[in-house]
């Protein structure tokens, strides 16, 4: 017998599901998308589920406008998977399911399956045939291809450094979960980094279809691409974060290669972690699931110590030839820089560049900005919107707010005392670039930051110039720490890395530590030798010390003693309540009936108000409250009776939302 009431997820802040006449929906359009009346409009949703009964008198319900048959429905364990997410991280399920799909089926017209422009498919590298592989990267494969085997549900830490081989392991594995006929879901941190490894796959597996799922992919390709993750058969899988959201059926393997970057983790809206989240679909779905690293986060290196997960370790370079770089500290106190570089750097960078190799100037963009400031009495420009300074960008003269995009002309003297000499602070990567080229004229200098990489194709110029050796030095921010290859590029120069050693942030130093050895691992990956140059004003720092050695594991169980001593994750859990507004008491009101509410619970502790780092941001104030637990179950037990009582409370005057597991406090 048909159930005649259809239970709808909407794309609304409401916890709830809402109710319709199911028409003539049955089970098997569970999952699929329909388009209902919602105030009056019409309004996409997705189907949840058929009752008998509803809270609602029958004759006040609508009836469902239209079934949307054209395309599959959810799978249950994508269903379930997402509901469990909208718990989890206690953001309404609606909104966490619809916000799931492509965009381009977060529409209520139907839709028709066009010709996407052919997306031209990145023609398979002319790489060397596959290496076979050692003695350390084979006794990786196996355990985890045991796993894959028992369809057994297991973490792996694979802690490789840089250059060790771990691509060629999950590819390795990767091929006996296609030959099983299953689907291989392979993480990566960046866009920039997928055609590359779609090209690497691609020529590895020939015939096994190859798909990608990105951000930058445009509306119609994204689609087809989404939809063909549901049909059955083989498939291998290279997708951003948002990729772990999708319907991933017959999955074999979860890879969440570079488990430590932050873009895992998204920043608004469902702030989730894509990391995390492969955990629970590996789980659902009884596969492993492989965290792949030079450089682990401490969660999950404190994991793999107290084994939750098992660690893998591959010690050397994959390819005998390449040597570690070697790392040098320059103490910026005894050689003081010339506009930011010392002259150690510099000689490092002339002799490079005369042996036909190539330099990165490395600029740490953490704790640092070129701000325009007043060399008479300390002004510098802020953002009229936000507080913060705004950067200042040599070629336009403009000064930029980098949060909320606010432009201005920079002025010509000083608002505060007038005096006409107004200079950009620090190093920024313009200065920097144009300083060089004034001391090298003839050698080809490139930068690669924010503003040249934004573009789509400034990430592949830049790529291929350096492939074909037609640049001699880059001078770039942090996108450039991640898993490229680039044979030539011998010298790694670190310009200014002390800023994080002063962070509020408790995990700015992780961080640093980590960015370090990564662009240390750009230096010297084929058969030249690398030299990495450090410049500090603290060279006795432990964090520098231990970056002499090259040695990870030895400073993460260090700064785990250090959290586990003062109290912080992986030894509790946290979770903020973030609010904001354009009124600060009603922000500040909205917190403290939140503080109020919360009472006193059980295990958990509940903080007071405070402002945010950044405290405004576009005319909007922002605080949040910090909410800790010793365990997992009690903080979420709380957030779900609070969550509940701010929804009551809720205002259009004041924005929240819930953030669990936080990345920046
Ligand atoms: P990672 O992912 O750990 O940075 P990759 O898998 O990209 O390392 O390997 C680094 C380099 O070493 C690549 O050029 C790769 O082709 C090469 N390589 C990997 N495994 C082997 C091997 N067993 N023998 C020789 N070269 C290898
Ligand atoms: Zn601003
Ligand atoms: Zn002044």
């Amino acid at each position: 017998m048909n159930k005649p009431i259809a239970r709808v997820a909407l794309d609304v802040p409401l916890t709830r599901e809402f109710d319709y006449l199911a028409t003539d929906a049955d089970s098997s359009d569970i999952g699929r998308r329909v388009t209902v009346e919602f105030g009056n409009k019409p309004l996409i949703g997705v189907l949840l589920g058929l009752a008998e009964h509803s809270e609602v008198a029958l004759e006040k319900l609508k009836s469902l406008v239209y079934i949307h048959r054209e395309t599959p429905p959810l799978p249950p364990e994508c269903l379930q998977f997402l509901q469990f997410c909208a718990r989890y991280y206690h953001y309404p399920q609606g909104q966490v399911i619809l916000q799931a799909l492509p965009p381009a089926l977060r529409k209520t017209t139907p839709w028709k399956p066009r010709k996407s422009r052919s997306t031209a498919r990145p023609s398979p590298s002319l790489s060397a045939p596959r290496p076979s592989l050692n003695e350390a990267q084979q006794n990786t494969a196996q355990s985890i291809l045991e796993a894959v085997l028992h369809m057994r549900f297991e973490t792996f830490l694979l802690y490789g450094i840089t250059g060790s081989g771990k691509t060629e392991v999950y590819l390795n594995v990767a091929e006996s979960v296609i030959r099983l006929g299953r689907k291989v879901l392979l993480l990566v941190p960046e866009i920039n980094l997928t055609p590359q490894l779609e090209a690497r796959v691609q020529h590895y597996f020939d015939s096994t279809p190859v798909v990608s799922l990105h951000s930058n992919l445009a509306g119609v390709a994204r689609v087809k691409n989404w939809l063909q993750l549901s049909e059955p058969g083989p498939l291998v899988i290279i997708g951003t974060r948002l990729a772990i959201l999708a319907p991933l059926p017959d999955l074999g393997l979860i890879v969440v290669d570079e488990e430590h970057d932050p873009s895992y983790k998204q920043q608004e809206g469902l702030r989730y972690s894509a990391r995390d989240m492969a955990l629970i679909r590996a789980r659902n779905a009884s596969c492993p699931v492989v965290l792949g690293s030079a450089t682990p986060s401490l969660e999950s290196f404190h994991h793999a110590l107290d084994q939750q997960y098992q660690l893998l370790t591959l010690p050397s370079r994959a390819d005998t030839r390449a040597a570690l770089p070697s790392v040098r500290l320059i103490d910026l106190r005894h050689f003081p820089p010339h506009e930011g570089l010392s002259q150690t750097a510099i000689d490092a960078l002339d002799q490079t560049a005369q042996r036909g190799e190539q330099s990165l100037v490395f600029i740490n963009r953490r704790g640092f900005s070129p701000a325009l400031w007043c060399t008479e009495c300390g002004w510098t420009a802020g953002c009229p919107r936000c507080s913060t300074k705004l950067v200042f960008h040599l070629k336009t003269r403009n000064a930029r707010c980098h949060l909320c995009g606010w432009t201005q002309g920079a002025p010509h003297r000083c608002p505060e005392c007038g005096n006409p000499e107004l200079r950009p602070a620090g190093e920024g990567t313009q200065r920097l670039e144009l300083s060089l080229q004034e001391r090298f004229p003839h050698y080809r200098i490139w930068r690669a930051d924010s503003d040249t990489m934004g573009r789509k194709e400034g990430f592949t110029q830049l790529r291929s110039a350096l492939l074909n050796q037609e640049l001699d030095i880059l001078v770039g921010t942090q996108m450039l720490t991640k898993g490229h290859d680039f044979p030539a590029l011998t010298c790694v120069i670190v310009v200014n890395a002390d800023g994080a050693l002063f962070s509020a942030d408790f995990r700015a130093e992780e961080r640093l530590f980590a960015q370090l050895i990564q662009v240390a691992g750009r230096a010297g990956r084929a058969d030249k030798a690398g030299q990495v140059l450090i410049q500090t004003r603290q060279p006795e720092h432990p964090l520098f010390q231990a970056l002499l050695q090259q040695d990870f594991a030895a400073y993460a169980k260090r700064l785990l003693e250090q959290r586990a001593l003062l109290g912080f994750p992986p030894y509790l859990y946290q979770a903020l309540l973030h609010a904001s507004g354009a009124q600060s008491e009603q922000v500040e009101a909205f917190l403290s009936f939140a503080k109020q509410s919360a009472g006193t619970p059980d295990g958990v502790s509940v903080f007071d108000a405070v402002p945010a780092l950044i405290s405004k941001v576009a005319h909007k104030y922002r605080w949040h409250i910090l909410v800790q637990a010793k365990e997992r179950p009690a903080l979420h037990r709380f957030l779900a009776s609070w969550d509940v009582a701010l929804r009551e409370k809720t205002t259009p005057k004041v924005q929240w939302v819930i953030e669990v597991d936080p990345q920046e406090v």
